[in-house]
């Protein structure tokens, strides 16, 4: 670790001083509970002279009203299952997944949601990655993971974006041009150095969850039971009809540089779910997710496991159901 190199911290009131604030601070970065971002930057990852930390903005706290959730609102704060968040279950449970205590108590939804893409090879101290001439996606040149290609191939870990992406949820975006809504999904960009899609001086002000949701769980696989991040997560929204499965959405973290809902489910649909059914739909997760050499587990036991932990989540539902 690295000392701190000194910074600012501004504590806007209101989502309005926050986009003043950035575009009077070039270079400024947003900070919420800070359980990554101060990380990276006792590890080297950038020196902003200025943070704007959101947490000072009453707004972004709130839960509620009508089913939004603040950015700044905190993990434990939604892993402690208030009754505005009773029926979705599997936000509840990924917020409840994501490291210790702690962190869960300091980091926040948007934090999560805004989460730096994670590699072995960036994920280290300074003079580690001088020593193998830094890489592509800071101040290096080549991929260490992947040397004959020109993209970064670090893996988004955050817990909550696939439960919310199940959900089928919406984001508030702020900045210059006011606030807007979009689908989350929209967020999110293939590419390790460059995953958020968000303009100069964006923000994510919050998330709306959706009325009436479809019985979803959230699964993840990790190194250390108790503390981890997500190697492979998985989160599944599937109704039922009659027994056979009337509606799907499955959303991965942890296997490629973005979150992402699985593409082509609706082949999925009319069937009960049997063997053959989670076959189908392990083969399906299997083609879409793209783990590379980024954690020290194998790339393709990422892979295998989240086609199995798909397979199991899609069944407990429908038994449930
Ligand atoms: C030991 C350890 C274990 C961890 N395990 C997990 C895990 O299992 N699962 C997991 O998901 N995470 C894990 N984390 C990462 C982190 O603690 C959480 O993801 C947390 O939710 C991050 O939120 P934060 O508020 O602390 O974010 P910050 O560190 O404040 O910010 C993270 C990034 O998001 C940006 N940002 C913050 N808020 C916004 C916003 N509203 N709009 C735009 N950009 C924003 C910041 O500029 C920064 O780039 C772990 C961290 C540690 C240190
Ligand atoms: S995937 Fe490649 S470019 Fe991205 S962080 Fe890892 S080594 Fe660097």
């Amino acid at each position: 670790m690295e000392p701190l190199a000194p910074f600012r911290v501004l504590a806007p009131a209101s989502i309005a001083e926050a986009v003043a604030a950035a575009a009077a601070h070039q270079g400024a970065r947003f900070l919420a509970g800070g359980t990554d971002l101060l990380v990276n930057l006792r590890h080297g990852i950038g020196a902003p002279g200025v943070l704007i930390d959101l947490r000072s903005i009453p707004e972004l706290r709130r839960l509620g009203p009508d089913r939004g959730i603040g950015a700044a609102v905190t993990l434990a704060e939604i892993a402690a299952a208030p009754p505005m968040l009773a029926a979705y279950p599997a936000l509840i449970a990924a917020a409840a997944s994501v490291a210790g205590p702690a962190h869960r108590a300091a980091g926040t939804l948007g934090g999560n949601l805004c989460l730096d893409t994670r590699c072995i090879f960036y994920n280290r101290g300074e003079w580690w990655r001088s020593a193998t001439a830094f890489c592509l996606k800071h101040r290096g040149e080549t991929c260490h993971v992947a040397p004959t290609g020109h993209r970064c191939h670090a893996a988004f870990s955050g817990d909550l974006a696939p439960a919310l992406l199940a959900y089928d949820a919406e984001m508030r975006i702020a900045g210059p041009d006011g606030l807007r809504t979009e689908p989350l999904s929209a967020l999110y960009a293939e590419d390790g150095a460059a995953h958020l899609r968000l303009g100069p001086g964006e923000f994510l002000a919050g998330v709306i969850l959706p009325p009436d949701p479809w019985p979803a769980a959230y699964a993840k696989a990790r190194t250390r039971g108790a503390i981890d991040f997500p190697l492979a997560g998985v989160a599944v929204a599937l109704r039922t009809e009659a027994g056979s499965v009337a509606g799907l959405r499955v959303a991965l973290t942890g296997t490629n540089a973005r979150p992402f809902l699985l593409a082509g489910t609706e082949a999925l649909l009319g069937t009960p779910v049997d063997a053959a059914w989670r076959d189908r739909l392990g083969r399906l997760v299997q083609k879409q997710v793209s783990p590379m050499r980024t954690t020290l587990a194998a790339a393709h036991y990422r892979r295998r496991v989240a086609a199995a932990l798909a397979g199991r989540v899609a069944a407990q539902l429908a038994e449930a159901a």
